[in-house]
């Protein structure tokens, strides 16, 4: 357990250290449970979201993408349930130091941090309200959102008559959603303001048990293409008392984090649930018509819920990699242990660094910098000469750099450099003219820059 609470530790060290993810406001003593993502940090977490976007509307056929508001009419929220008790979550307090918690979180029916009686559970609505316009009255008030999907099944029909799609097809949506947890915590892990990667799935009532199926081993490949080690990844299905109100199926995609396993996306069959509340509500016909069939219905709804936040968690939890001792073998100087964050060539914040063998010799900075400027607007590079080689390597290694390139004497006789990989610390020399073309092959970028 010490040990695990220590990898969280440094994990957010590292975040804070290198520029991932800082606490947001830190300089008036921070902001609970709200946290910035800093220069790499938004780097990886864009490239997190691109992967997502990529494998969601570029492989497939019929996904369509969608940017919906935040705010949206406070109707919706009445129509999809969550005003009501079916988006509340039980909180308890401790009746000694008022520590509050959500109970079903709870192992034992005592207060986990003195010990003491808790209170009877009450319900505890998560949504966030706010006010729209000059006024604070009832009339304005209206919510953020406190999950995206409810902008994709209000534009349903919009969608569908601007795309000309037919039945099955999907909506992918990326942005925030913000709840008020009763207890955020674990870091990024749980949080009042995240961002959800969402894709609902429309199909045929008949069809649903085989899509669900389907998007639930696509989802968990996702992660494991990504990196995630096999081991780390476990998909389990909800009982009916834990699921959501919505769903007549849930399956979770969970990840072990030190401090458990825990959900990082949620696949839900929400049947006809939100379709058939909102055309009640609003009194506008959603169901599908079917020419062929020529049946008019209310579509299924498969719906992958991933979380942008907690997959970044579990990314670099993954990744971090520490060696005792140092992998250096050539060298005599003894490392007490060395950092490599193993990240996916397509996640890492940063594919390239520039380095001149030393930085007192002008010729050598010179060409460095050319190598640089060639290579920064085809990928995402670091030019740094501060300190001596290894030490910079090191300095890569620790935020995930995939390839460091060196520019020494023999570069500027023969024109080339040297390509060194984080993972095998192998070195190769490459012709400067061949740069582009060998490092997109070896990032395997063609297809994504297309
Ligand atoms: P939990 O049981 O952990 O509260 P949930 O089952 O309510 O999560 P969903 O409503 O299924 O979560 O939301 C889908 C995804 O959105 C989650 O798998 C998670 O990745 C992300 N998510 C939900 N709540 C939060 C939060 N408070 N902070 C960060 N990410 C979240």
């Amino acid at each position: 357990m010490k040990e695990q609470n220590n990898l969280m530790d440094k994990i957010v060290s590292l975040c804070k250290r290198r520029g991932f993810i800082f606490q947001s406001s830190e300089i008036y003593g921070g902001f609970g449970s709200c946290y910035d993502f800093g220069p790499l940090g938004v780097e990886m977490k864009n490239n997190i979201k691109k992967a997502w976007w990529e494998e969601m509307t570029r492989f497939h056929e019929n996904i369509v993408g969608l940017d919906a508001a935040i705010l949206m009419s406070p109707r919706v929220w009445e129509a999809s349930g969550h005003l009501t008790a079916g988006f509340a979550d039980e909180l308890v307090e401790c009746k000694k130091c008022h520590h509050r918690f959500r109970k079903d979180l709870l192992e034992k029916n005592k207060c986990p941090d003195c010990g003491s009686q808790l209170t009877e559970p009450r319900k505890f609505n998560l949504m966030m309200k706010t006010f729209v316009g000059p006024l604070e009255d009832e009339a304005s008030v209206t919510y953020l959102r406190a999950e995206t999907c409810q902008g994709i099944y209000v534009n349903f029909l919009n969608v569908l008559n601007s795309s000309r799609l037919k039945i099955p097809f999907g909506v992918a949506q990326i942005g925030k959603a913000f709840r008020n947890e009763i207890t955020p915590g674990n870091f990024i892990y749980r949080t009042r303001e995240f961002e959800q990667m969402e894709l609902q799935w429309f199909c045929h009532p008949q069809e649903a048990d085989k899509f669900f199926e389907y998007w639930k081993e696509a989802r968990a490949r996702w992660y494991l293409d990504l990196g995630i080690k096999k081991e780390n990844l476990r998909t389990i299905e909800i009982l009916p008392e834990k699921r959501a109100h919505y769903a007549k199926k849930q399956v979770d995609i969970e990840y072990k984090f030190p401090f458990g396993w825990q959900e990082i996306e949620g696949i839900h069959n929400r049947g006809d649930w939100d379709l058939s509340n909102h055309s009640k509500h609003s009194s506008q016909d959603l169901r599908y018509l079917s020419e062929e069939k020529k049946e008019k219905y209310f579509p299924y709804i498969i719906e992958t819920s991933a979380g942008a936040d907690r997959s970044f968690l579990a990314f670099l939890i993954d990744a971090y990699c520490e060696i005792k001792g140092g992998r250096t073998k050539t060298t005599k100087a003894v490392k007490e242990q060395e950092l490599v964050l193993r990240l996916n060539k397509k996640l890492a914040p940063i594919k390239l660094a520039v380095l001149p063998l030393v930085k007192n010799k002008p010729e050598l900075v010179k060409k460095a910098r050319e190598v640089y400027q060639l290579l920064k607007p085809y990928f995402t590079c670091q030019y740094d000469e501060l300190g001596s080689i290894g030490r910079r390597y090191r300095r890569q290694d620790e935020i995930g750099t995939i390839f460091a390139l060196t520019i020494d004497f023999e570069s500027l006789k023969q024109d080339d450099l040297t390509l060194r990989d984080r993972d095998t610390m192998a070195q190769e020399r490459i012709k400067i003219v061949d740069l582009i073309k060998v490092i997109k092959e070896k990032l395997n970028v063609s297809k994504n820059n297309s």
